[in-house]
């Protein structure tokens, strides 16, 4: 990217910001509608290491699904090509926590982004690490450097008190016997894994390997292999974003990912990752004004993959 991306993300943050945001908290997790609506920040880091943020980009949020990406990250680097055997790689088109084509897939998630394949993923780990919920955290310490990073009590007590879906799909899948661990397990691992917060700026610099052929970004340590790295940007392309995926790359043009706490982060291989953060969520789940500055930034730099 250039050297007027600020003014780029400036302009993008001040638009998006004039507009009606038309989202709404997600209500379902009852933690997640304490947050400040009116939240608003955003975070980008080159691949040379130069990073700039706007609004909140230093207060910490709920990553949710954003998290997913990572889990699958450690999993496939564990397991390798195998993974796919429990898991698809094809868009969903339906809801993050649908259930629907389970059934007809015989217990195999449709991707590994959708909650389903998330469980699975988490199921994954649990059979392969001594400690699926302690060797995760060391893990994304490693990939973001925070050092302190822990998981968010508050936040996966109250998504376990009202995971109902969640509970109903991990039960689901286990009737088909794709998942091998204790329901119970699983589900506290995935809660646990979708409660890490981190800022904008922190995501942005965490999500650095994607963009870096699987290196991160300040060591140049290699986390997955090129080959890795490309199949997890395919999959962020073609389901980041759930029923929506297709839009996103029709307007955004950016392998990316959505989570319920409003965040979003995209990456533009061997050039930057942004991180966005909104609270307010569109019908389909993601953030509403996440999307739309993502839109104008790739719109105004000209920089997506397409
Ligand atoms: N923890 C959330 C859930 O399972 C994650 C969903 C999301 O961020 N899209 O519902």
């Amino acid at each position: 990217m250039g050297s007027n991306y600020k003014k780029i993300i400036e302009n993008a943050y001040k638009l998006t910001n004039s507009l009606k945001d038309k989202g709404k908290l997600a209500t379902y997790i009852p933690e997640l509608a304490n947050v400040d609506p009116s939240k608003f920040g955003a975070h980008i880091t080159i691949i040379d290491g130069t990073h700039f943020g706007i609004g909140d980009h230093l207060e910490k949020f709920s990553i949710q699904s954003i998290a997913k990406v990572l889990s699958l990250t450690l999993a496939y680097e564990i397991v390798g090509e195998d993974i796919w055997k429990h898991i698809d790689v094809e868009p969903s088109g339906t809801k993050f926590d649908s259930l629907l084509l389970l059934e007809s897939y015989n217990g195999i998630p449709r991707n590994p982004f959708v909650n389903s394949g998330a469980i699975v993923i988490c199921d994954i780990l649990i059979t392969h690490l001594d400690n699926a919920r302690e060797d995760f955290l060391e893990f994304v310490k490693d990939l973001s450097g925070i050092l302190d990073l822990s998981y968010s009590d508050k936040i996966a007590d109250s998504e376990k008190a009202t995971g109902y879906r969640n509970i109903a799909l991990c039960n689901f899948i286990k009737s088909f016997g794709t998942i091998k661990n204790e329901p119970d397990v699983v589900l506290d691992f995935y809660f646990d894994m979708c409660s890490i917060e981190m800022t904008c700026e922190q995501l942005s610099q965490t999500f650095g390997f994607l963009a870096n052929g699987g290196r991160k970004l300040t060591d140049g340590k290699k986390v997955i292999s090129k080959s890795k790295c490309k199949r997890i940007n395919a999959l962020m392309l073609t389901c980041g974003f759930y029923d929506e995926s297709g839009e996103f790359a029709f307007k955004v043009g950016l392998p990316g990912k959505s989570g319920v706490g409003g965040g979003i982060i995209a990456l533009y291989p061997h050039n930057y990752t942004i991180a966005v953060w909104s609270p307010k969520l569109n019908i389909n789940g993601n953030s509403f004004k996440g999307m739309k500055l993502l839109e104008e930034v790739t719109t105004h730099s000209e920089l997506s993959i397409f």
